[in-house]
């Protein structure tokens, strides 16, 4: 189920989350719309913070070596997230848009390839981008003075160092290092990394599509959890937190999995809400008065909405009445949603909700043999199921 559709229903949540996730579009890079979340904020505010001493006032050469370390950190996620989307525009799909994090990144690709190999492509054209940044790095290297030292010592293959690398050496090494990790640390087989998306997609044959996704998602939760305990035996937060987020969206989306199980196995007749007779119906005709009261006299949340040879159109909804409508005596037809889809009662819940959220309606009518109408299905009532902790069918 796609969540931003479906809080788009919700109003305030909706503009809640979307405040958290404001963002500036910095423009376009190879034709890809790049934005920055609004979190970059505490970047410059973090070096600032950390290169004043009280007493000593700002140590500027401290503030430069990190905002470079910054810069370069931006850069490599940037080249990171242009490998799956440039990668993915050649194979023919569309790439959205990218958003940069202070620590990470991601590119939208609504669609994915039709094609396996073209899928796990996508999925590694990110680390392999990286890989390519390292490369680069590492002939520069060997091109320096005491370059197979400088990379022995950048990879911490030898922690004597007799060498002061020069700023420029240090440059390169880092470039190598990081690069390195976003593209090994990328390719753990573990969800949402790179590397448990590609292995999703592999097992995506043998194993179904549910059953994959739960495979890499506890993979996710199983490997999540030594690297929450190595990165406080290093002493590294960076790694820690990084390895909580991969257990929580691990979690989010292995429930996400089971939840898609359970609609799938329900009929609608299980969140049906049958009509008594004609009184609930609401014509185009009427006035918002009129339909609040009906909305009071039913308690739903939504009602269906029909034209004068009584055919339906749409359905409007109790909130949009109470949040826009001004006057009782105003016509309540520009606040119906002229649009809705139709189900047999035999669809599943799964396949209904995912159509549901495509056309982005409030929900289903139900119709028997012959047109005849039997019910609704409103997404209110399949969240109901989804919370609903032990769900007898
Ligand atoms: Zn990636």
């Amino acid at each position: 189920m796609n969540v931003t559709t479906t809080v788009a229903r919700i109003p305030n949540l909706h503009k809640v989350l979307s405040g958290i996730s404001y963002s500036w579009r910095i423009g376009k890079i190879f034709g890809v719309p790049t934005d920055l979340h609004w979190t970059f904020v505490f970047v410059p505010t973090a070096i600032l913070y950390f290169a004043y001493t009280p007493g000593y006032g700002m140590n500027w050469q401290s503030a430069a070596w990190w905002s470079t370390i910054a810069l370069l950190l931006f850069t490599f996620i940037l080249v990171h997230e242009l490998g799956h989307a440039l990668v993915a525009r050649d194979r023919g799909v569309r790439a959205d848009r990218i958003i940069l994090f202070p620590l990470g990144g991601g590119a939208y690709l609504p669609d994915q390839p039709k094609q396996l190999w073209a899928e796990v492509l996508v999925y590694a054209a990110g680390p392999l981008a990286n890989i390519f940044l390292a490369i680069l790095a590492w002939i520069a290297l060997l091109l320096r003075p005491d370059g197979e030292l400088l990379i022995a010592y950048f990879l911490r293959l030898s922690g004597n160092i007799v060498l002061r690398p020069a700023i420029l050496d240090q440059i390169l090494g880092i470039t190598l290092g990081v690069n390195l990790l976003l593209a090994f640390g990328n390719l753990l087989p573990a969800y949402p990394l790179d590397g448990g998306r590609i292995l999703r997609a592999l097992l995506r044959k043998p194993l179904g599509a549910r059953t994959s996704t739960i495979v890499v998602t506890a993979l996710g939760v199983l490997i999540g959890i030594p690297l929450v305990w190595l990165g406080f035996k290093l002493g590294d937060p960076l790694l820690a937190c990084g390895a909580v987020f991969i257990i929580l969206l691990s979690g989010m989306e292995y429930r996400n999995g089971w939840q898609r199980r359970r609609l799938a196995k329900t009929a609608p007749k299980a969140v049906l809400r049958v009509s008594e007779g004609e009184g609930w119906r609401v014509f185009t005709s009427e006035t918002v008065g009129a339909v609040r009261q009906r909305f009071r006299a039913s308690g739903w949340p939504v009602l269906p909405v029909f034209n004068q040879w009584n055919e339906q159109i749409g359905f409007v909804e109790t909130s949009v009445l109470e949040e826009e409508a001004d006057s009782d005596e105003e016509a309540v037809a520009p606040y119906c949603e002229a649009e809705f889809i139709t189900a047999p009662p035999e669809e599943d819940l799964l396949s209904v909700t995912e159509r549901i959220v495509t056309a982005n309606v409030y929900g289903a009518t139900i119709l028997g043999k012959g047109g005849k109408l039997i019910g609704y299905v409103f997404t209110e009532d399949v969240m109901g199921v989804l919370k609903r902790r032990w769900w007898v069918r």
